[in-house]
């Protein structure tokens, strides 16, 4: 691989700033000064440091966000903030986008990452990879509820859902609400939101809390992000 090229996916800067880089001289493979940006290197084994910092060699990134309410699960748009919009700078990556989409009005965690792959496999129906959901419910859920949710409900279009795990956590006299945990296994538009319509209930706040064996941060703020450690990406896998 060249070694602009190398620089530019590492998120070093544009080709011209890398080019610019490289002819200050900042630029040294296996210590010595590079002089073109054509010059051959094997990534992962070559060493690369920009001034005195190692510049790694890493082919995928993975980020937990804590989704605020108000943004769009997409890479880009026209008109609204999307998520992407939420990186730093010197973490954002033009090849990064989010594993499946919550509601402009759903809060909490989202999978960000350029693994496509792995992207596919937790979104694939084949998979059952669970998520959990906090959710605000109008009304005073009962068991019958959960028995429902136990043999897989009908939403009002006719589709036809896996079994999914509900758990009453508090009903809220004054505002008539229950708070809950669902768990499903599938990821169909709007779904928790339908779920709760089949029943003749509203949702009134929605956050995810858990998706695979990754869970919320309660440290992370809404709006923020963090890396995924190795062994939280290894469990993924
Ligand atoms: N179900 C919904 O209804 N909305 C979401 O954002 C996620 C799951």
């Amino acid at each position: 691989m060249r070694i602009d090229k190398f620089l530019h996916q590492m998120n070093i800067g544009t080709r011209s700033q890398v080019t610019q880089l490289i002819k200050k001289g900042a630029v040294t493979l296996n210590a010595r000064r590079v002089l073109t940006g054509k010059t051959q290197l094997n990534p992962g084994q070559d060493l690369v440091k920009l001034g005195e910092r190692e510049i790694q060699y890493q082919v995928h990134y993975y980020y937990l966000l804590n989704k605020p309410l108000g943004v769009i699960s997409a890479s880009t748009d026209n008109h609204q903030k999307t998520v992407m919009d939420l990186f730093n700078k010197s973490d954002y990556r033009s090849d990064l986008f989010p594993v499946g989409r919550l509601d402009k009005d759903t809060e909490g965690l989202l999978l960000i990452t350029n693994d496509g792959d792995l992207a596919h496999k937790l979104l694939s129906p084949a998979h059952h990879v669970k998520k959990v959901y906090e959710a605000t419910v109008t009304g005073k859920l009962d068991d019958q509820v959960i028995e429902k949710f136990a043999k897989g409900i009908t939403l009002k279009d006719g589709t036809e859902l896996y079994p999914a795990k509900l758990e009453i956590l508090n009903y809220n006299k004054l505002e008539d609400t229950t708070k809950v945990h669902v768990q499903i296994q599938e990821g169909k538009y709007h779904q928790v939101r339908r779920m709760f319509g089949a029943m003749g209930e509203k949702v009134v706040h929605l956050q995810r809390i858990q998706m695979g064996t990754l869970a919320i941060d309660v440290g992370l703020l809404p709006g923020n992000y963090r890396e995924l450690s190795q062994d939280e990406v290894d469990d993924l896998l």
